[in-house]
C-alpha cells in the first residue's frame, strides 16, 4: 500500500486527503501541519475578530475527531524542513523539537501562502500584525483584548483590509484604512471601488487612497504610521493587509521549479515536474480558464478544487483542474461586491477587443419597498459577443453573489452575452424580475455595442 504524505492541513491539504479516502478507503494518508489548527476556516478570522463568532473552535470546518474518523492521521505542530525526492523522505521537526524522517511514496505539498510584510522601518514593532493563520488571528484578538486598543490603521485596501475595517470598527474602534492606489479593491472597476469607499465612510471608517506607507514610528505610547504624501496617523495597532506570496520555501529546497509570483509549477493534474510529488493551493500556480495559461490567483475556493483534484489523481485518478475564473465576492458592511473573469483592461492587455457596459437596476420589482440598486458591469468580446467577465455591487443581502455565480457559470461554459437572455432563471417579485437584472444588463450590452458604444 503506498504511503501518502501531505504537508499542509488547511483547505488544499485536507480536501485532498478526504478525497483520497473517499475514493479508496485502503490508502494510508498522513497530514502534517506546522501549526495546531487542522482544517480551520481562516476566511472566518475577520468574523472572529469582529465578534460575530464567539469561539475560535467554531471556525473549524471539521474537528480533529471527524478528520480521524475519516481515516486520516493528522500530525499538528510538525514542520517539514526538507524533501529528498531521490530517497523519498521528508525531514520534519516534530513537536519535541527533534528531527524526524518520514518516508513517502506519494507526496502532496499544500503549504499555502504567507502574508507579504513590506520591509519598512518600524514594521517589526509590537502592535504591528499580519493576518493569515489562526495563530495570527488569535494573537491579534489577544492583543486587542489585553490592550483595550481604540485605534487601528489598516494598510491595504484589498478584500482582507476591507473585511478587517468592518471587523475592527464593529468592535467600536476608530479605523483608518490606507491604500496606495487611487481607489479601493483593485480587482474591480474604480467606480465600484469608490462605492465601497463611500460605504466605509458612512460607517465611520476613514479611508485615505493614494497614500504610500513609508514606515512606523514609536510615538509617545502609540504607533505612528508615516506615509507619502505627508501623513502621520497615531494608532494602537497596525494591520498589514498588502497581499500574500506563495509559501514555496520547502519546494525550492528540493529544487522544484517555481513560476508566476514564485508559486510552484504544476500541470492541470496538479503534478509537479518531479515524479511522485503533487502540489495544490495557495502555494502553486493556477490554471486560468479564460487565459489558458497559469497565473497566481490564491483563493480558498481554488485551494479546495485543486486539493480535490490532486487527491483524486494521487490515488490513481485522471482528472484535470478545470481552471479558475478568479470569481470572488466580499461583503463590506451593507454592500456586497463580486467579480468573475476579466475586466476590460485585463482583457485588452491580452489582446481581446473587450467592451464593458455598465448597467443599474433594482434588485427586484421596485413596487416592493426594499428593492436595493444593483450595479452591474458586463465585459464582452466585441467580435462575437462572448462574455469575458462581470462585476456586480449591491446591498446585502440582495442576491449579488448568486447572480454573479450565474455569470461565472455562463463564463465557464463560454456563453455569449446575448445567450444570457435564453437562461430560464427564477422569478418572484420580492427576489427578481421576469427578466433578471443580469439578463437586462446583457440586453443593454447588446444595444450599446450595436449602437457603436466603446464602453465605459
Ligand atoms: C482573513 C482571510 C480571509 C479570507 N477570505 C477568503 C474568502 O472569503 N474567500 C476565498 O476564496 N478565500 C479567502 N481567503 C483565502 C483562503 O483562506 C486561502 O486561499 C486558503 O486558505 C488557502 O488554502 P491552502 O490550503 O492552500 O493554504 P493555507 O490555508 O495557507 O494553509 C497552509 C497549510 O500548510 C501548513 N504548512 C506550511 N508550511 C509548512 C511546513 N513547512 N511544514 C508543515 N506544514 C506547513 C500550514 O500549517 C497550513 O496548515 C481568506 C484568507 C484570509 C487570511
Amino acid at each position: 500500500m503506498p504511503r501518502i504524505l501531505i504537508v499542509g492541513g488547511s483547505d488544499a491539504g485536507i480536501s485532498a486527503a478526504l478525497r483520497m479516502r473517499e475514493l479508496d478507503v485502503s490508502v494510508e494518508v498522513t497530514v502534517l501541519l506546522r501549526d495546531a489548527y487542522p482544517n480551520f476556516s481562516i476566511c472566518g478570522l475577520p468574523f472572529l475578530i469582529g465578534g460575530q463568532v464567539s469561539d475560535p473552535a467554531r471556525l473549524a470546518h471539521r474537528g480533529l475527531d471527524a478528520l480521524q474518523a475519516a481515516g486520516l492521521e493528522i500530525l499538528p505542530c510538525h514542520c517539514a524542513i526538507g524533501v529528498d525526492a531521490a530517497s523519498r523522505t521528508l525531514e520534519v521537526i516534530n513537536p519535541d523539537g527533534q528531527t524526524q524522517m518520514f518516508p513517502w511514496d506519494r507526496l502532496l505539498l499544500a503549504t499555502g501562502a504567507r502574508p507579504v510584510c513590506p520591509s519598512l522601518p518600524g514594521i517589526d514593532q509590537l502592535g504591528v500584525f499580519p493576518l493569515r493563520s489562526m495563530r495570527d488571528g488569535l494573537r491579534l484578538q489577544g492583543y486587542l483584548e489585553l490592550r483595550q486598543s481604540r485605534r487601528a490603521v489598516i494598510v491595504g485596501g484589498g478584500y482582507l483590509g476591507l473585511e478587517m475595517a468592518e471587523a475592527l470598527s464593529s468592535r467600536g474602534m476608530e479605523v483608518t484604512l490606507l491604500e496606495r492606489n487611487p481607489s479601493l479593491l483593485s480587482t474591480v472597476h474604480p467606480s465600484l471601488g469608490r462605492r465601497v469607499e463611500e460605504e466605509l465612510g458612512r460607517r465611520g471608517v476613514r479611508v485615505l487612497t493614494g497614500v504610500t506607507v513609508k514606515g512606523i514610528d514609536d510615538g509617545a505610547g502609540a504607533l505612528r504610521v508615516l506615509g507619502d504624501p505627508e501623513l502621520a496617523v497615531q494608532s494602537d495597532l497596525v494591520l498589514l493587509a498588502v497581499g500574500v506570496s506563495p509559501e514555496s520555501e520547502l519546494a525550492r529546497r528540493c529544487r522544484l521549479p517555481v513560476g508566476a509570483a514564485g508559486a510552484l509549477v504544476v500541470n492541470r493534474r496538479m503534478e509537479t515536474p518531479v515524479a511522485g510529488i503533487w502540489a495544490a493551493g495557495d502555494g502553486v500556480e493556477t490554471y486560468h480558464r479564460l487565459l489558458d495559461r497559469n497565473v497566481y490567483l490564491p483563493l480558498g475556493t481554488t485551494a479546495h478544487h485543486q486539493g480535490r483534484i490532486a487527491g483524486e489523481n494521487i490515488v490513481g485518478g485522471d482528472r484535470l483542474f478545470a481552471g479558475s475564473l478568479g470569481t470572488q465576492v466580499i461583503k463590506v458592511f451593507d454592500q456586497v461586491i463580486a467579480r468573475t473573469g476579466l475586466r476590460a483592461e485585463e482583457a485588452l492587455a491580452e489582446g481581446l477587443p473587450a467592451i464593458t457596459i455598465p448597467f443599474r437596476s433594482p434588485a427586484h420589482k421596485s413596487y416592493l419597498p426594499w428593492a436595493g440598486e444593483l450595479h452591474i458591469r458586463l465585459t464582452g468580446d466585441s467580435r462575437d459577443g462572448r462574455l469575458l467577465g462581470a462585476q456586480m455591487l449591491g446591498p446585502f443581502p440582495q442576491e449579488v453573489s448568486k447572480r454573479l455565480d450565474v455569470l461565472a457559470t455562463a463564463l465557464f461554459h463560454g456563453m455569449t452575452i446575448e445567450a444570457l437572455s435564453d437562461l430560464d432563471l427564477s422569478y418572484t417579485p420580492p427576489l427578481s424580475s421576469p427578466w433578471d437584472p443580469i439578463q437586462m444588463a446583457g440586453q443593454e450590452w447588446g444595444r450599446a455595442v450595436s449602437a457603436g458604444s466603446k464602453g465605459a
